[in-house]
């Protein structure tokens, strides 16, 4: 295995742990590689900003913001029949 083909991998392995759980296989192989591998430790951590910045959107103070929904346009023109 090239450290190209590698790091072409674990950057799928990044991409895929935002949408879905890796399986433990993958977590290992991931880990193993941004253990080894400078550049790609570095991708990891945007992506690791990119998790926490998305649970900050949708995570627990989501429920909140329901408070932010505007109101609906005042009903101007032919009154409802
Ligand atoms: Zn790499």
């Amino acid at each position: 295995m090239t450290p190209e083909h590698s790091c072409r991998r674990a950057a799928e392995l990044l991409s895929q742990a935002l949408d879905e759980p890796l399986s433990s296989g993958q977590r290992l192989q991931l880990r193993l590689h941004l253990f080894l591998c400078r550049s790609c430790r570095h991708v990891d951590d945007q992506f690791s900003e990119l998790r926490s910045l998305s649970t900050g959107l949708f995570g627990e103070d989501w429920g909140e913001a329901g408070d932010d929904v505007p109101a609906p346009p005042p009903a101007t023109g032919k009154p409802p029949a």
